[in-house]
């Protein structure tokens, strides 16, 4: 792409036009070298326009509710005079064949809304390199207008801790039935978790208070990285669109006090200097294995490790020397 069509891509994206929007996400998603570099420039002149949306991290198993539950809160968002854009990371796409997260056919209403903008997964590649993906894509949705964005993801672990590292508020649904065993949520889960919704409270009000009740008790089992915020505990319907109000009020408020107390600033501060670290590390790990000489020597260096015969740090001083001139 010419700098000057990269220069109209970056100004219909900014004036919402919604063809430009999706081409700019397909060139950010890419994996293609000079894609690459385009994307980067491209969001790079975007970048005065982001930073303004809400972003908003929500998990839970499959199941629970996921997109019925951004369906319900996206249409309340739009009835309050915002656009919403719904973004996914799901590392495991790539293996099952397709993403599910996301998907528009499970966000029927939504997605007829020109005031929501619905984006499956970028179904390739390691988590990593979808977290990337996503996080640029967010900020190209950011530049075209969209002032809350919805980043969703499974609850199987990485991936969560990923979207809570893109996003400022990261919210858990959880199913009434919880059990002892809290569904097989690891505890850093609870720890990372700002806002927990016990979802379909419809089904069964006991059930709901007693869920609800057993996670308070874990939340306050582990600390909080905000002092000023316990993470509250809420159900909701979101068959029934009940409760999507208290939820959104709560992200709110919980955004209301951690710009308050300063850490809503340096959350994204910290989330943008890992981002770069990543990039970073994953580019430094790409050229050591690119390194002709490194290639040659690491199948038997890591086998000569493997059988006691080096030290691994001795081949791994080794191997880096080659990369003295990177
Ligand atoms: P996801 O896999 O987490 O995205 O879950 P889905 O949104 O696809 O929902 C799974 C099933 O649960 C669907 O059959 C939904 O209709 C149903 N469901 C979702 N939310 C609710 C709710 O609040 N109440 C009830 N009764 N059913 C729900």
């Amino acid at each position: 792409m010419i700098v000057s069509d990269r220069q109209t891509l970056a100004e219909d994206v900014r004036a919402g036009k919604r063809r430009a929007l999706a081409k700019a996400i397909t060139l950010v998603e890419s994996t293609r070298a000079d894609h690459r570099e385009q994307a980067r420039a491209l969001v790079e002149a975007l970048l005065p326009d982001t930073g303004k949306a809400l972003r908003v991290g929500l998990s839970g198993v499959p199941g629970v509710g996921k997109s019925t539950f951004v369906e319900a809160l996206g249409l309340y968002l739009i009835e309050q005079g915002h656009r919403v854009a719904v973004l996914a990371v799901d590392p495991s796409s790539s293996v099952h064949g397709g993403s599910i997260l996301g998907d528009k056919t499970r966000m029927e209403l939504l997605s007829r809304r020109t005031e929501a903008f619905i984006r499956p997964s970028p179904s390739s590649g390691a988590l990593g390199g979808v977290a990337h993906r996503t996080r640029e894509a967010m900020l190209v949705c950011e530049a075209a207008g969209f002032d809350v964005v919805l980043v969703e993801t499974v609850g199987v672990g990485q991936s969560e801790i990923a979207v809570a590292g893109m996003t400022d508020i990261f919210c858990l649904l959880q199913l009434p039935n919880a059990g002892d065993d809290l569904q097989g949520m690891k505890k850093g889960i609870v720890e990372i978790a700002d806002l927990v919704a016990i979802n379909k409270a419809d089904i069964d009000k006991a059930a709901t208070h007693r869920a609800q009740a057993q996670m308070q008790g874990a939340i306050s089992m582990v600390r909080h990285a905000h002092p000023d915020w316990t993470p509250p505990v809420i159900p909701v319907s979101a068959l029934k669109a009940e409760g999507i109000d208290v939820f959104w009020n709560t992200v709110l408020k919980f955004r209301e006090t951690m710009v308050a107390n300063g850490a809503f600033a340096a959350r994204r501060r910290r989330q943008a200097g890992a981002w770069m670290w990543e990039l970073i590390d994953h580019d430094l790990r790409a050229r050591f294995r690119a390194n002709v000489r490194v290639a040659e020597e690491l199948p038997g260096l890591q086998a000569e490790v493997e059988q006691g015969q080096v030290t691994p740090a001795a081949a791994a001083a080794r191997l880096l020397g080659h990369l003295d001139n990177i």
